[in-house]
């Protein structure tokens, strides 16, 4: 790192001295190390602070730069853990300066005395555990070692400076500043030519102010940004109004919210939106100069869909190619190769109009990349510039650059953690690594942290650990480690939240893609704070899961798992269902249960457009059906899926399941008929069977009329309706006819045997449950006729049926009948395959748009679909990287 980066830290020789001993020594004194500190002490501990700065502050001491502000609204971006602070202190801005920001943690310091235990100028060098005595030791370069029984780092996802990585920095003969170490004393830069490397969140709000003063100002970048306007004054009123009136809920509204300050999710998608209605949310949230308003308000999808999200993106590069006179600077500064929020976006004052200035001028490094700098200024591949100033505004390495780049950690055994990080770090809920006792990162990698307002997140890691450590003491245990089996959990809970966002599709610093040779994946959590913070509480909840503790006379307990495997948005949608409190469907009645389920489905997203939507009715087992037709918008004629939907034979109909019919229909390029066969009580067994077989029977007959391709048919379904396709392949095998060249089987009902392991295992809790499984048999079908094979076809025969493709999920009740059908299927020589779904539970299929963790596998059953009826795979764009990759696909 050159000097420069470090001039203000002010390191002088270790001395000597007896090693000092504390319960916990704390590295940093930001935001964290101080609340860390105060909330040690209270709970008996005692503690120490080292600090490499000269005083408190972290990221507020060091970014000095013209310009620094924090990006959340101040009245949100501050310690919420005492009101009486709260009511001391008062923002005079919408986004403080950060002077402000660094008085405010100067106040907070000296408010409850905290710099008598904080050790400034001094660097920790190493931290080795030392098995025996089961305590960190520490070496420093200023004072005494330190000897504690728990490590903590509080030392910043955004504290360890990127050296540049360009040749020749240190033959530049003029001014060199890092906006990440910016010095103490004015910088001035009027009447100079100044080069500004980097166009991150630091360059993209120093740029317009260095400008005003620069007699010239170079901007090299290379890769723009977006950047939102700030519309900075006085704190807006009502933010401040909205906190002073119910201070406790605002606060606790922030904490479980998705990234930390209170505003409710977006529930309306963009394609129940007009274009005039897109532009209108978008100019309000433009106007708002709010990152958190942009990133959550404007439509649900924009942060997980692609298309969503472009939108929103071409919306923002429309207001720079506004703001930018020449065309060619407004096209370099328009990001194209990431979706918005996939990086994190800027906030800005002036920041795109600055390159109308006669004095601004922009270099494109992707068009002619900085080759060199020299004596004089910066060489491009094609250009050189005289400079008298270079400031380098290059960012971080962040996230773990202050944890292993910084000082050597080593653990049990002797083990690095730079060695055991060396793939990209791993760690158990962001908090601790297995391998590493009494070591705690606060918003370490696998945390929330830099995707969230790190204030909330700070107080939410501190309370945590503080609250471990002293139930620890309290039961007698002096070591707490996590294991590796949680933690291999952690990084497949980690991957299954990164499928859901938008986040894996830039190379960014949240990946580590900014530092060569870094190991790359996206390393804060994405699954959102409050789902994060209920997962902690879990984990206390549970027993301490995934963690062993130890203490005197070999005392130990270690209660081991995983603490989410279910998928991240499946997890969300039971947590709500489960905090509505809702009777049991069984106990509703029939009529009950169905106006609660046409009510449940009145409330979910409206499905994709496609071609056509027809409703029609055809000709029954005993009379008429309803039926509603999906037409792809493509030129037909479109081979036809028969469909039936789910509702255990007792409710739905034909457009219970239509978000799923029209994923389908849009996905596979084919007709769906989704077909309203007969329920129980009041048309029991074999009514809906037999209707089922019926429908099917007339719609291949007339599928040219419905204006599909004549041939064989497929078939559909979902649950019950899965039973019912099932049992029509095997009446149209024995009746002769229709001809099915494949069935879709997703979740089905197989057979009437409820003491499976998975009925036993999924029991409760997943929505679909034994007790609610028991009453749709009772309801549809006398205990006599169960073993029917038009009730349960597991016990029908199975040789000449279609080839099919049969779903199941992981946390249903259903699921074992489902692989035992796809397993006896293909012991009777039809060829199957069985795609087992990993976290996934009975409704996930068919919870389009709310379950996005569901893509996947509706990308599989249209592969098969279009299998089953000869064409080419083909999957719509949009799904990339939505395909979880264990979930299992056996022959
Ligand atoms: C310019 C800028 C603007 C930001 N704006 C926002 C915002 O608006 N909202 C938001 O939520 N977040 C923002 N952040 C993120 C910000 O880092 C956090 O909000 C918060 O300040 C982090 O506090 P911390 O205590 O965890 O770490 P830091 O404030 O980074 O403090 C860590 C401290 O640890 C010390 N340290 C590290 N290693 C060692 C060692 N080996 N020995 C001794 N000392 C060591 C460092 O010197 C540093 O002082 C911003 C970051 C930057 C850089």
């Amino acid at each position: 790192m050159p000097d420069a980066m470090v001039a203000d830290s002010a390191s002088t020789a270790t001395s000597g001295g007896a090693t000092q001993e504390v319960d916990v020594a704390v590295v940093g004194a930001g935001f964290a190390g101080l609340y860390l500190l105060h909330r040690l002490r209270k709970a008996g501990f005692t503690a120490l602070v080292i600090e490499e700065a000269g005083d408190v502050g972290g990221t507020w001491y060091w970014n000095r730069y013209p310009g620094a502000r924090c990006d959340i609204q101040t009245v949100d971006y501050s310690y919420t853990f005492d009101p009486e602070l709260e009511s001391a202190w008062k923002w005079s801005e919408k986004y403080a300066t950060q002077p402000e920001i660094l008085r405010y943690l100067g106040f907070v310091a000296d408010r409850y005395d905290l710099r008598r235990d904080i050790r400034f100028h001094t660097r920790i060098k190493a931290a080795t555990w030392d098995q025996a005595a089961e305590r960190w030791q520490l070496t420093t370069d200023h004072g005494a070692a330190i000897s504690c029984r728990h490590y903590i780092m509080a030392t910043g996802c955004l504290s360890a400076p990127k050296p540049p990585e360009i040749e020749g920095v240190k033959d530049f003969k003029g001014e060199i500043y890092f906006t990440g170490r910016w010095p103490h004393h004015e910088v001035k830069l009027a009447g100079k030519r100044v080069a500004v490397i980097g166009t991150g969140s630091s360059g993209i709000q120093a740029i317009p102010l260095i400008a005003e003063q620069a007699a010239h100002l170079t901007v090299f970048q290379r890769t723009p940004n977006f950047a939102l306007p700030a519309h900075n004054g006085p704190p807006l009123l009502d933010r401040v109004a909205a906190l002073e009136s119910d201070r406790a809920g605002y606060r606790e509204q922030a904490r479980w919210s998705m990234v930390g300050v209170p505003w409710p999710p977006a529930s309306v998608v963009s394609w129940q939106l007009s274009d005039a209605e897109r532009r209108e949310r978008f100019e309000k949230a433009w106007a708002a100069g709010d990152l958190v308003h942009m990133l959550t308000q404007l439509w649900a999808d924009q942060g997980v869909d692609v298309d969503g999200n472009a939108l929103v993106a071409e919306l923002i590069r429309e207001k720079i190619r506004a703001a930018v006179k020449d065309p060619e600077t407004a096209a370099a500064l328009s990001p194209n190769d990431h979706p918005f929020g996939s990086k994190r976006p800027c906030l800005d004052t002036n920041y795109y109009a600055t390159y109308n200035r006669p004095n601004v001028s922009h270099v494109n490094l992707r068009q002619e990349p900085i080759t060199s700098i020299t004596a004089s200024g910066i060489k491009t591949g094609k250009r050189s510039f005289d400079v008298d100033v270079i400031v380098f505004a290059t960012g971080f390495d962040a996230m773990t650059g202050a944890i292993t780049a910084v000082h050597p950690i080593t653990g049990r055994d002797g083990q690095s953690l730079s060695q055991v990080w060396a793939n990209g770090p791993q760690s158990y809920l962001g908090l601790t690594v297995a391998g590493f006792p009494n070591l705690f990162m606060i918003t370490g990698p696998g945390s929330p942290s830099v995707l969230s307002n790190m204030a909330v997140s700070i107080e939410q890691h501190v309370d945590w650990v503080v609250e471990r450590l002293a139930a620890m003491r309290d039961a007698g245990f002096s070591t707490i480690e996590a294991t590796a089996a949680a933690q291999a959990g952690w990084a497949q809970h980690m991957a299954d939240c990164s499928t859901l966002t938008l986040h894996r599709l830039a190379n960014t610093w949240y990946t580590g893609a900014n530092v060569p040779g870094k190991a790359q994946g996206v390393m804060p959590y994405t699954g959102g704070v409050g789902p994060y913070r209920s997962i902690c509480n879990e984990v206390v909840g549970r027993g301490m899961l995934g963690f062993r503790l130890t203490g005197a006379n070999g005392a130990q307990q270690c209660n081991d798992g995983e603490v989410v495997r279910l998928q991240p948005d499946v997890r969300l949608v039971l947590n709500m269902l489960a905090d509505m409190k809702l009777p049991p469907i069984e106990s509703m009645g029939a009529d009950g249960a169905r106006a609660f389920v046409a009510q449940f489905n009145a409330g979910r997203p409206a499905g994709r457009l496609v071609g056509e939507i027809v409703d029609g009715s055809l000709p029954g087992a005993d009379g008429p059906l309803p039926y509603r037709l999906y037409r792809p918008a493509t030129p037909g004629p479109h081979p036809v899926v028969v469909y039936f939907h789910g509702g255990g034979w007792v409710l739905g109909d034909e457009q219970s399941d239509d978000p799923f019919c029209r994923d389908m229909c849009r996905r596979t390029g084919m007709i769906f008929v989704s077909v309203g066969y007969r329920h129980g009580p009041e048309h029991p067994f074999p009514a809906a069977a037999e209707d089922g077989y019926a429908a099917a029977k007339w719609i291949a007959e007339h599928a040219a009329d419905l204006g599909g391709r004549p041939g064989p048919v497929m078939v559909a379904g979902w649950s019950a309706g899965g039973n019912i396709a099932a049992v029509t392949c095997q009446l149209a095998r024995d009746r002769g006819g229709p001809a099915i060249s494949g069935q879709l089987l997703v979740c089905p009902v197989t057979d009437c045997d409820l003491d499976r392991p998975s009925y036993r295992e999924n029991a409760e809790g997943y929505f679909l449950t034994k007790s609610l499984m028991a009453w749709f048999w009772d309801m549809y079908c006398p205990p006599g006729d169960r073993t029917d094979p038009r009730a349960s076809p597991l016990r029908g025969k199975l040789s000449g049926l279609p080839q099919a493709f049969v779903v199941t999920c992981e946390f249903d009740p259903l699921r074992d009948e489902g692989i035992a059908y796809a397993q006896a299927l293909a012991a009777a020589g039809v060829p199957v395959e069985q795609f087992n779904a990993r976290g996934q539970m009975h409704s996930s299929y068919t919870m389009v748009d709310v379950v996005i963790t569901g893509v996947s596998g509706r990308v599989q059953m249209a592969e098969a679909l279009r299998r089953f009826a000869g064409l080419t795979p083909e999957s719509r764009s949009g799904d990339e990287g939505a395909r979880p990759g264990s979930d299992g696909l056996a022959a």
